[in-house]
């Protein structure tokens, strides 16, 4: 038997720890039951071989983005500009040279969280209970149980809440046993709404020199050609750590790891010269996992069926709320969208 919770929160993402931090401020510590051994869901920095904090998952903001500019403000953490200067790289075919091109200074620039995009999560984490946060418990079925919602764990464990939100990407909410059954117009809507970046391949390489910035590139290029289809700058805030970030081609999902890694350092040193391809470090992730994705084909568009109406209600007598970034009616699948489903649902339930 697990502990019992007023107020339990499944999913240990951005748009559950903010919600269980909004709650804690008013002094309702609600318990937080998160599938994998990991908080942060989308949200993934890891450190390189001399600490650059490299984003596996969620990287970039911008002014367009309050909800989560103020929240980043309260938790006293602070941004930084993604670096564009110098020349930038567009490849549209391999056997034609990249054509370069310059950013334009932006008025609304990219920023990225200095120390890693992870210090939102761990941040909330410190502020939360460590005690309230339960790792390896995924929900597997939710049941009405006179006036409670029980819910059982893959961890063989069973929690009783008065209230429950589901924290977690609607796709995955149809893989919950309800008893009783969820409304049959909700059933059928949950398994066709798009999570976000689900299915994204990204990579991250560190470098103990900026050696492109010291050669006049930007380190953004953009390729049709090669396995890397989207890059970016990853030097820290202090500038004393290097790297890469960006996006691999869908049809690399079927490669190894090592086939990647090696693709990859080939297409970069290709475009920037031979020391890219001797980083101290490389990873990268497939976007497909348990924790995103259930593998649904009836997912044709991207946001597609995302701040549906019917996400935003309350179910089994408002005992029961759902609440991630793609129930949201604005900016679904960002993180700003994570941070106002969880206002939403603060409101609803303060
Ligand atoms: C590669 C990639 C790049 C991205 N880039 C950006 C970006 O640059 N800018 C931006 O704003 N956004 C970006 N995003 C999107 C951003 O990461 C999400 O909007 C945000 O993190 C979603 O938070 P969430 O809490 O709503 O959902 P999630 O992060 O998906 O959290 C859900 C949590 O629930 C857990 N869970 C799932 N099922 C269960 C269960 N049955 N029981 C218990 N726990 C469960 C999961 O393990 C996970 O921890 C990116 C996402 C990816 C994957």
């Amino acid at each position: 038997m697990g502990s019992t919770g007023k107020y339990i929160i499944v999913g240990g993402g951005l748009s559950g720890l903010s919600l269980a931090y909004q709650l804690s401020q008013i002094g309702i510590n609600a318990t937080i039951l998160e599938a994998s051994s990991r908080l942060g869901g989308r949200i993934q920095t890891i450190k390189g071989k001399k600490d650059t904090p490299l984003e596996l998952g969620a990287t970039w903001f911008s002014d367009i983005h309050p909800s989560l500019l103020e929240f980043i403000d309260e938790l006293g953490l602070s941004k930084y500009e993604q670096y564009s200067k110098g020349i930038s790289l567009f490849e549209t075919k391999s056997f034609e040279p990249p054509q370069e091109f310059f950013i334009p200074e932006s008025k609304n620039p990219s920023y990225r969280i200095s120390g890693g995009t992870q210090r939102i999560i761990d941040t909330l984490a410190e502020k939360i209970s460590r005690k309230n946060i339960h790792l390896n418990a995924k929900v597997h079925s939710l049941t009405v149980a006179d006036d409670l919602l029980k819910l059982e764990t893959s961890d063989g464990k069973i929690y009783h809440g008065d209230k429950v939100i589901l924290c977690i990407p609607p796709e995955l909410i149809s893989k919950i046993r309800f008893s009783p059954a969820l409304p049959d117009d909700l059933k059928q809507l949950l398994p066709e709404v798009q999570t976000w970046m689900a299915g994204a391949l990204k990579f991250v390489v560190e470098y103990d020199k900026s050696f492109w910035r010291q050669k006049g590139y930007s380190g953004m290029l953009f390729s049709h050609a090669g396995i890397v289809s989207e890059m970016y700058d990853h030097t820290n805030l202090e500038e004393s750590k290097y790297g890469f970030t960006g996006f691999l081609n869908g049809g690399a999902v079927g490669y190894s790891k090592e086939t990647r890694k090696n693709q990859v350092l080939q297409h970069l040193k290709k475009l920037l010269g031979e020391k890219a391809a001797s980083p101290i470090f490389y990873e990268d992730k497939i976007w497909t996992d348990e924790f995103v994705i259930s593998g649904n084909q009836n997912i044709q568009w991207p946001h597609q069926n995302n701040g549906h109406l019917l996400l935003q209600k309350g179910f089994f007598n408002e005992k029961l709320f759902l609440c991630n970034t793609e129930t949201s009616p604005e900016f679904s699948g960002y993180m700003e969208g994570a941070i106002r489903a969880s206002t939403a649902i603060f409101e609803k339930l303060k």
